[in-house]
């Protein structure tokens, strides 16, 4: 079910050789710029046509009406709406001490640099709902958005044809619980459109986060610039780099945890152990037979995306790990806390047996809006950062600007931007002071 991929002894660079989903997101630019351009120009009209044809829903509006919010709070099964609550808290608690403060630098005497932490006005958060719902995106994206002190926060969800064409009513009760009463009825590219441009019913925000398939990450690529984006999330991925030590049953479960969401998703085992390996097999065919989502698990399991890598030791673990750069990277090997301090590239890090991905994506407090597809060697996840940006206020008197007028001539002379040295002359009548 799972293919095999025998690193030991080789000494070529891992990337090479390493699994990793076809995610291409420039096809599929084509598909999305005729969606974008459509809503666009015809806003809520193209918003209504491309729902029906791609969601089988006829909406009459895209906005979600704000009784039908709150009705979803009340009508929340209270098993759910306790675990979306300790969700909340636990999120809260770890992004509430993101938040960066503004800090002065005095350069010299009077001559001072300040880094202030400004949030985006508005932001439109997406919240997958394809294949599955996910009203734990919505607090992965709420959160840091209000810890951020984001003033518009507006999510759009896919319309769901069970549920009236509206938004899935766990995914409107977690709006409700987050105090967010903005929620729209659009998917794909069209949603990240409607956010950018704008339309009758929906204002444009500055800034669209969260993850979705490929159509909603071509959608960002397309608009960025206009919008600002978190990242293009693409399939979800899962590594762990184990040893002998580790539980073939843990193993298992979690890398079916992570195929469950999505045929395209990637789950890889990084192991110096044969045994580990072939008993992570033997397990992976008894719990796939009794999972749920077989059909998914099963086609992202034998996936080019997904394998068993043999390594030589730990070493070559730590190497092959830090090359695919993972999205969630489990460490279960001996010591694993001190294995975990030497990875450098990862969305997430989850040592030992108690910390699970799905712990992760629900209730660590961690944010499960991560890098994909080896970005995490250049990105981090949703955090309050992603909504704050840093403005630099420089606050010069007469004397401190004096004191460094003659080096900021010289430079403006070497690049040969005269007039930027006569700014600085015409405040000291046409001379440069300490020249
Ligand atoms: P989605 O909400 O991203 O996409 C559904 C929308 O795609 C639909 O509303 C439809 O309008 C549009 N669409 C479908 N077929 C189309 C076509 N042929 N052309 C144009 N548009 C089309 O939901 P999904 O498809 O289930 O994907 C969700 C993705 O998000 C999965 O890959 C999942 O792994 C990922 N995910 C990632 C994270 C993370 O943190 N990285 C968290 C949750 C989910």
């Amino acid at each position: 079910m799972i293919s095999r991929i025998d690193l030991r002894g080789s000494v070529s660079d891992p990337r090479d050789l390493l699994p990793r989903a076809e995610f291409d997101v420039e096809a599929a630019l084509e598909t999305v710029r005729p969606i974008c351009e459509d809503v666009r120009h015809r806003g809520v009209a193209a918003l209504i046509e491309i729902t029906e044809r791609f969601d089988g829903v006829k909406l009459e509006s895209t906005r979600v009406p704000e009784e039908r919010i709150t009705a979803a709070l009340e009508s929340l099964d209270p098993k759910v709406r306790a675990a979306l609550e300790e969700s909340i808290r636990r999120a809260r608690l770890v992004h509430r001490e993101q938040r960066r403060t503004d800090h002065t630098t005095e350069v010299v005497p009077g001559g001072s640099v300040t880094e202030r932490w400004v949030p985006v006005d508005r932001v439109g958060l997406y919240v997958p709902g394809g294949l599955a719902v996910y009203p734990s995106s919505v607090v992965m994206n709420v959160v840091p958005a209000q810890e951020a002190g984001v003033p518009g926060i507006a999510v759009s969800s896919p319309p769901q044809k069970e549920f009236g064409g509206s938004v899935h009513p766990t995914i409107l009760a977690a709006c409700a619980l987050l105090g967010v009463t903005e929620v729209y009825a659009a998917g794909g590219a069209q949603a990240v459109a409607m956010f950018a441009y704008g339309t009758e019913e929906c204002r444009p925000v500055n800034l669209v986060t969260g993850p979705g398939n490929i159509y909603v990450a071509a959608a960002k690529r397309l608009l960025k610039g206009r919008i600002g984006i978190d990242a293009e999330a693409g399939p979800t991925e899962i590594a762990i780099l184990a040893d002998d030590s580790a539980s073939p049953r843990d193993v298992a479960a979690d890398l079916i945890s992570q195929a469950e969401h999505d045929p395209m998703a990637a789950s890889v085992l990084v192991t110096d152990s044969p045994e580990l390996a072939a008993a992570v097999e033997a397990e992976l065919e008894t719990q796939v037979a009794n999972t749920k989502h077989r059909e998914r698990v099963t086609t992202a399991l034998a996936g080019r995306q997904s394998g068993i890598v043999l390594v030589d030791d730990l070493e070559q673990g730590l190497e092959v790990v830090n090359a695919y750069a993972a999205e969630h990277l489990e460490i279960q090997t001996r010591d694993a806390r001190a294995v975990a301090g030497r990875i450098r590239n990862a969305g997430a890090v989850f040592i030992g047996p108690y910390a699970p991905v799905s712990l992760g994506d629900y209730a660590a407090g961690s944010n499960h809006v991560l890098p994909t597809g080896g970005c995490a060697c250049h990105s981090s996840g949703l955090s309050v950062q992603s909504f704050l940006r840093g403005i630099h206020v420089v606050d010069y008197s007469r004397e401190a600007l004096a004191d460094v007028a003659a080096h900021v001539v010289n430079l403006a002379e070497a690049e040969d931007l005269p007039g930027h040295g006569d700014a600085i002359r015409a405040r000291f009548d046409w001379t440069v002071p300490n020249s």
